[in-house]
């Protein structure tokens, strides 16, 4: 990238900001006393799906942590760290996990491609494709790395609920709901994939019931017939061996 490129950048950030404070005065100094963000969004890297921007969020309003395939490990501080952080100190009442459509990092682990470095981390997306082998493989190739995408929601959806720090805040009797969303490239839309659970109780029904839905969504295009052009979910694109993310 050159100078040039960079300059570019530092300009739009330079309109944007007379733009902002031009729009709301103080918007700036207000923001520099505190953050109060309600959510806390867990997302996929991928440049494609920027988490403000999505949902029509001002800076301040949504706390974000973002990696390659919205995974949440059991021993990734950085995660841990920013959801403790989120439910402890700024006392947020939602975190999302985000998934979405065509995830380059869900494909590299459903297809076993070797990519680097990385694949060592995506093979926490390939436990979530081996525990689910046998559903996938009854579904067309074309419809497995969404379902996966899918299904990978539902897990790390679960995994976050697992944390300490959930669990810690539901033990004192803390609000703070864990949900899973994915979202579709092809039409900017997010989807619901009804995994929410606001105690511990829910964990285990909600997933369930979620999964349960998830199958019916994608046996129901599958019963449609292959030149069906029925849409199992918001997420479902077009073909996409797009590298990112
Ligand atoms: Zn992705």
């Amino acid at each position: 990238m050159s100078t040039n490129e960079l300059q570019d950048l530092l300009n739009n950030n330079k309109r944007w900001a007379a733009q902002t404070e031009d729009d709301t005065p103080g918007f700036f100094s207000r923001l520099l006393k505190q953050q109060t963000p309600q959510y806390l969004w867990i997302g996929c890297a991928d440049s494609r799906v920027p988490a403000n921007e999505l949902v029509d969020l001002l800076p301040g309003e949504l706390f974000v942590h973002r990696n390659v395939a919205n995974v949440v490990v059991h021993s990734d501080l950085n995660c841990l760290s920013v959801m403790q952080f989120a439910v402890d100190e700024l006392k947020v009442r939602h975190i999302i996990i985000v998934g979405h459509s065509n995830c380059g990092g869900v494909r590299a682990a459903l297809q076993d491609l070797r990519v680097g470095l990385v694949d060592n981390w995506l093979r926490h997306v390939q436990d979530v494709r081996n525990h689910h082998q046998d559903w996938l493989e009854q579904l067309p190739q074309d419809q497995r790395v969404n379902a996966l995408c899918e299904l990978n929601v539902l897990e790390q959806a679960r995994n976050a609920c697992q944390t300490t720090v959930v669990q810690d805040a539901w033990a004192r009797g803390q609000s703070v709901t864990v949900h899973g969303w994915v979202y579709g490239l092809h039409n900017g839309l997010l989807k619901d994939l009804s995994v929410s659970a606001a105690h511990a109780d829910d964990v285990t029904p909600a997933y369930r019931r979620a999964l349960a839905a998830l199958h019916q969504r994608y046996e129901a295009a599958r019963g449609a017939g292959p030149a069906s052009t029925a849409v199992p979910t918001a997420a479902q694109g077009s073909a996409s061996t797009s590298p990112q993310g």
